[in-house]
This record gives structure tokens, C-alpha cells and sequence, in this order.
């Protein structure tokens, strides 16, 4: 039987509609400032469809396009400037930066009151500590998409593949959160094979086009495929597709459930940010955080 397909997209829709109600109860508007430096094609791509949503969620969207060969020290005073700014609740800085710019410097100079990609340090303490804080976007959405799919996950093998501090540490700790047990498996596990075979949820984040295959999941184990790779079309001869980190259609035949790629995660990362910056903006101004 084929598995269930989750609705990445539809998911996300749904979220932002929720967003754009609660905005409209807020007693003004939040302000999210968006940092793109350089010219780099997906990264234009992406601001410019976060810029898109923040306006159709309601929310005022500041962006600064800055030249790839601007000094550290002035991004580093942008930043300082908008963290004094009071009508912007959330700061964004779009990575990766251009080669020569420290992004760890920049993103720690963000206050972590407006930290609504969850990346500075503090918000990473609050999140292993396990007190109130912004959380990361793409992994909030892959919990989100699990707990719509499954209901309670406690007592779940939750096995994240991939330990980034994007996205397998963040993502592990917070199924962790949910009561899950975690195993996270990275570019040295012994057998990845079988500790993916143990997954109740499986949550590939690597970046290796359909890497993981078939026979790696569990049947009936829920998928959560992190990866957007992009590789050459075999219909198209010179176009570009995009595959994720499973091998979508085999995976299908036993998995429980999965997400495409694309239509899975990548549409909840910006949908969780819009949300991060109303929960930012009602902490920040004193005003209750819609449920
Ligand atoms: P990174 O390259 O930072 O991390 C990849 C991780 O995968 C590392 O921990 C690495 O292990 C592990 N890894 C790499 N190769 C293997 C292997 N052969 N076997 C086991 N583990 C391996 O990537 P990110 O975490 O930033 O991103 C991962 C994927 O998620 C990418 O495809 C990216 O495009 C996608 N992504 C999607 C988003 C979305 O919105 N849906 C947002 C962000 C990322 P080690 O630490 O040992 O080197």
C-alpha cells in the first residue's frame, strides 16, 4: 500500500492563514527585517517570497539588499540598528553570506528577542535548556508535520539523519521536546542503514539526493524528508529537478506516511517564521501570544 503523502504545502498554507488571523488581533503590526547581502540567485528567491508572505500574512516586511562587498562592521551596524529599532520585532539575515563575511558574528549580533530564525546562541541555550525561546523555523515545521501525521509522538524512535546547527541538532531536540527518543545519525554512524530501519519517524536532513533508500525505513514508519537537492532532469535534457533525501517513489511502498520534495518541509520553514515573528512581537510588546 502506498504511503500517506503529507501536505507540506497545504499545511503551510493553513498555518499562514492562522498567522494572518492573529495579526489582525494584534493592536499593531509586526515588522519583520529581512538582510539579504550579495546577488546569490536562490537566496534573491528566497527573501523575495518571504518578503511576499510577510505582506499577505499582514505584517510590514523591511528589507535591506546590501552589496556582496560590504564591510562586516557595517553589517554588523545594520544589525545593531535594527535590533534598536522598535518597529522591528523580527531580524533575518539571509545565509549563506558571501565569502569574506563571518556569518557567526553577524548572527550573534542579533538581539534574541528578535532572533526569529532561532540561530544565535541564545536562542540554541534556551532550546537545549529547554526554556521559552524562538525556535528554528525548518525544524519546528518537520515536528509540526509529524505531530498533524501522527497525533502525540512520545514514546517515538525518532532518528534524525544529519547534525547540522540549521537543522539535525535543533531538530532532535526538539522531537526530544515532544518526548520522542532520539537517535541522531551522521556522516560517521556505523550501519546507517539499520539505525534508520528503527525509526518510527525518520527525519533525513543531509543533503545527498535519495540517499536513503527503500529498504532503510521501517514499514509503516513516518518520513520527514529535510533534503532539497537539486539534479539534472532525466525527461528534460540541460533543465534542473528537485529530489529530496529519500528515494521518493520506492520509499513510498513502505513508509506509513512521507513528505515530497518539494511540497513537504520547505514550504513550513517560512510559515514558521511568520509565526516566530508574531510570537516574537507579542513577547517583546508585552501583548498575549494568540494561541
Ligand atoms: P549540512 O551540510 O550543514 O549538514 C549535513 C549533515 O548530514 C551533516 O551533519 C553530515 O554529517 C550529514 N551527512 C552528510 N553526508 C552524510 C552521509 N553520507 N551519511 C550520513 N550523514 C551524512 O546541511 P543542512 O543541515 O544545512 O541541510 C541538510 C539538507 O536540508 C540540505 O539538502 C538542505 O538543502 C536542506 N534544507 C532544507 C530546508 C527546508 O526549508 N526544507 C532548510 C534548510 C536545509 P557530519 O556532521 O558528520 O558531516
Amino acid at each position: 500500500m502506498s504511503a500517506i503523502k503529507i501536505d507540506g504545502k497545504a499545511y503551510a498554507e493553513r498555518l499562514r492563514g492562522h498567522v494572518a488571523q492573529a495579526v489582525k488581533a494584534l493592536p499593531a503590526q509586526p515588522g519583520l527585517a529581512v538582510v539579504l547581502v550579495g546577488e546569490d540567485p536562490a537566496s534573491q528567491v528566497y527573501v523575495r517570497s518571504k518578503a511576499k508572505f510577510t505582506v499577505e500574512t499582514g505584517m510590514r516586511s523591511i528589507e535591506h539588499k546590501l552589496p556582496a562587498d560590504i564591510s562586516e562592521d557595517a553589517l554588523v551596524s545594520l544589525v545593531r540598528d535594527l535590533n534598536a529599532d522598535p518597529e522591528v520585532d523580527g531580524i533575518l539575515v539571509q545565509l549563506p553570506l558571501p565569502k569574506g563575511l563571518n556569518s557567526d558574528r553577524v548572527i550573534e549580533e542579533i538581539h534574541p528577542d528578535k532572533d526569529v530564525d532561532g540561530l544565535t546562541e541564545a536562542s540554541a541555550g534556551r532550546l537545549s535548556l529547554g526554556k521559552k525561546g524562538l525556535r528554528p523555523c525548518t525544524p519546528t515545521g518537520c515536528v509540526m508535520l509529524a505531530k498533524d501525521t501522527l497525533g502525540d509522538l512520545s514514546g517515538k524512535h525518532c532518528v534524525v539523519l544529519g547534525r547540522s546547527i540549521l537543522v539535525g541538532k535543533p531538530a532532535a531536540l526538539l522531537f526530544l521536546e515532544q518526548n520522542c527518543t532520539v537517535t541522531i545519525a551522521h556522516s560517521r554512524t556505523k550501519d546507517l542503514a539499520s539505525v534508520c530501519r528503527e525509526a518510527d519517524i525518520l527525519v533525513p536532513a543531509v543533503g545527498r539526493p535519495q540517499m536513503v533508500q527503500a529498504e532503510w525505513i521501517k514499514p509503516g514508519a513516518c518520513v520527514i524528508d529535510v533534503g532539497i537537492n537539486r539534479v539534472p532532469s532525466q525527461r528534460f535534457e540541460g533543465k534542473t529537478r528537485l529530489v529530496g533525501d529519500v528515494d521518493y517513489k520506492p520509499a513510498r511502498d513502505v513508509a506509513g506516511s512521507i513528505t515530497p520534495v518539494p511540497g513537504g518541509v520547505g514550504p513550513m520553514t517560512i510559515a514558521c517564521l511568520l509565526r516566530n515573528t508574531v510570537i516574537a512581537a507579542c513577547h517583546r510588546r508585552g501583548w498575549d501570544v494568540p494561541s
